[in-house]
């Protein structure tokens, strides 16, 4: 059983993006910057914005902070983002969500330039998906495929990946059966769009369907994006499944756990993640992946108006 390491695989996406970013900056410009907003005082979103601005500013980034109160206007969220819009050291802007029920976040999002737009949820970004275009592709489902790649490299003992583009090339799923599990706009649907991209043949299940079981147990790759905790028992799971589990459920103890029974899953699995520990660390490396290959669109039009 291969354990998808995304702590591990996200600090060799940093490492090949600071590396990126140190050769870019001897030619002199400026460093690729991110610009974040966080509306509220969550103590969750709290937490994961400090990770994202820690990690990205120890990559190499230059971090912009907006921190607006909870019971702020629409218009001021928005002046935040337009601000961000203009200015040209912001390369990649993350709205951390959810907002305060009062924001409407899909407006909110819409108002990204989508250039700019490092979560890859604009629906120009989106649409381009669908097309199997574009490069700025939703974090969490762009990171689930990374770890999809890992799973199915022969190159995947620790510090054995030096050149990660080499070495982690994107893997052709030709003649596999890939269950999505979940199909929110965040996860689901793009998981299911980007494994139907690499030729897997895409089933996508939801709380309306009803053989869940059945469809785990025939599937060569199980991706669970549904927030609801070991809701995938492992003896579900058959023997030489890669299993991506992408939920992330606080106990009542105060523990994080994923979909997947993961003690009993590991036993029947080519190939699992963890969770916590698999999918997370691997959305905030894509996240700065995306603000890289924005402020390397941004240098190329400034170079040549
Ligand atoms: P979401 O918007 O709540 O969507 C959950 C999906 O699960 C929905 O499509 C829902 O179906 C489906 N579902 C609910 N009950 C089900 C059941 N019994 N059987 C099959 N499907 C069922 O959640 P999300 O934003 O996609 O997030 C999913 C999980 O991933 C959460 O635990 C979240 O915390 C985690 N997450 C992790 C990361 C990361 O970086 N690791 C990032 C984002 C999200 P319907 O559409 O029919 O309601």
């Amino acid at each position: 059983m291969k354990l998808l390491d995304g702590k591990w695989l996200a600090s060799q996406v940093q490492r090949t993006l600071s590396q990126k970013i140190d050769h870019e900056c001897a030619k002199g410009p400026r460093k690729p910057g991110l610009g974040v907003i966080l509306v509220g005082e969550n103590p969750a979103s709290l937490s994961y914005v400090k990770r994202k601005e820690k990690v990205a500013e120890k990559t190499g980034f230059r971090t912009f902070d907006t921190r607006l109160a909870s019971d702020v206007t629409f218009e001021d969220v928005a002046s935040a983002i337009d601000r961000y819009n203009q200015d040209p050291n912001v390369d990649g802007i993350l709205l951390q969500l959810p907002l305060p029920s009062h924001l409407d976040s899909n407006t909110l999002l819409d108002r990204i330039r989508p250039d700019k737009d490092a979560d890859g949820l604009h629906p120009v970004n989106q649409g381009l998906l669908m097309r199997g275009e574009g490069v700025l592709r939703p974090c969490t489902p762009k990171g689930t495929l990374k770890l999809l790649d890992l799973a199915l490299s022969d190159r995947m003992a620790e510090g054995d990946l030096d050149n990660l583009e080499k070495d982690l090339p994107a893997v052709d799923l030709s003649g596999k059966s890939a269950l999505v599990v979940g199909r929110s706009i965040l996860v689901g649907k793009p998981v299911a769009l980007l494994l139907l991209e690499r030729n897997a043949t895409v089933t996508l299940a939801h709380s309306r369907t009803e053989n869940l079981k059945e469809l785990v147990a025939g599937s060569d790759i199980v991706v669970a994006a549904v927030g609801k905790p070991h809701m995938i028992p492992g003896d579900w799971v058959r023997e030489g499944t890669i299993v991506l589990d992408v939920g992330i459920n606080r106990l009542e103890d105060g523990t994080l756990t994923g979909d997947v029974d993961f003690e009993s899953a590991r036993k029947r699995a080519a190939a699992i993640t963890p969770a916590p520990g698999g999918v997370g660390p691997m959305t905030v490396a894509m996240l700065l992946e995306n603000t890289f290959f924005a402020y390397q669109q941004h240098l190329q039009s400034e170079r040549h108006p």
